[in-house]
């Protein structure tokens, strides 16, 4: 390791001011603390947000849930409020790498990464989300701006997220055996503005799609899926799927993702 400051602030006001100051926030540490190891990583300055109490925890505010940044994957997927209002959301935390990582992961941290194979920002793209900040509000589809990349400015910290209660949802993941992560992820919901298909795993971040969402509000039931074509150049190619095989399994997840939130 390599030289730098610590510091563990116990509120959201200190918090903010160390990171306007350049501190890097650390949140769970399941990315940043292994991409320091390889140096991919340098900050000088850290800010441990796992004292700010302020950070944590879920609300309702009317038909919205708010989550705070710091909430643990493990938390989500056993509160009460996310299962009664927004199941599929408890869902897919519970179905993030392991034990461990959702012991120590935040949502803040998920969001904020943009991992293009991170479930989160699906279920914030397809629920329509904002996501709040020390400075402002920010809409899911101005926030995710492709591979690891967000609209955060240098010293702005994610505060919370606020996810519209959908009237159905659900999040169909194909896994990447050895990550975990998504190979291909399709979260779909119903909305109050129509159906939203958000895509995550299969291209440099995730994404929504005009042709799966048109056929959902058409008629939301799997068949609706099997007439849209999904276009496979811009899709990753690698050693675990090809391109063509990745457009194939966001119809599948899709079609998966729509069955099961029809119960
Ligand atoms: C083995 C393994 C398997 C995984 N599998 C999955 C999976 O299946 N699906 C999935 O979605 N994810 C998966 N993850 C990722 C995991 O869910 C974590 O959420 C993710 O690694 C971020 O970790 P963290 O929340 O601890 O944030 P950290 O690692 O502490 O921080 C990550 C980045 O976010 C920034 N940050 C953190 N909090 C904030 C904030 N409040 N405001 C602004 N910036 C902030 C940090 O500065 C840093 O740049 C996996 C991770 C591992 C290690």
């Amino acid at each position: 390791m390599y030289a730098f400051t610590y510091d563990r602030p116990a509120s959201l006001a200190e918090a903010a001011k160390l990171v306007q100051a350049g501190g890097q926030a650390l949140a769970g540490g399941q990315t940043m603390l292994a991409s320091m190891k390889q140096r991919l990583m340098q900050p000088e300055k850290l800010v441990d947000l796992s004292r700010v109490s302020e950070l944590s925890g879920v609300r309702k505010e009317g038909d919205q849930l708010v989550v705070g940044a710091m909430t643990k994957h493990c938390d989500v997927e056993q509160n009460a409020l996310v299962k009664q209002h927004i199941p599929a959301l408890a869902a897919l935390a519970g179905g993030i790498g392991d034990r461990q990582v959702r012991a120590m992961g935040t949502l803040g941290g998920s969001v904020a990464n943009n991992d293009p194979a991170a479930c989160y920002p699906s279920a914030v793209m397809a629920l329509g989300a904002t996501i709040h900040t020390t400075t402002r509000k920010i809409a899911a589809d101005d926030f995710f701006l492709g591979m690891y990349a967000t609209a955060l400015q240098e010293g702005e910290l994610i505060t919370a997220v606020s996810f519209p209660i959908p009237k159905r949802a659900s999040y169909a993941k194909f896994k990447q055996g050895a990550s975990r992560f998504a190979m291909v992820g399709v979260f779909v919901a119903d909305t109050a503005q129509g159906p939203r298909v958000a895509v995550t795993g299969a291209a440099n971040g995730v994404f929504r799609h005009a042709g799966l969402e048109a056929a959902l509000a058409n008629k939301f039931a799997p068949e609706s899926v099997a007439g849209v074509s999904i276009d496979a150049s811009g899709l990753n190619s690698d050693i675990h799927a090809s391109s063509e095989y990745r457009a194939q399994l966001i119809k599948v997840q899709t079609r998966r993702a729509v069955q099961e939130a029809l119960g």
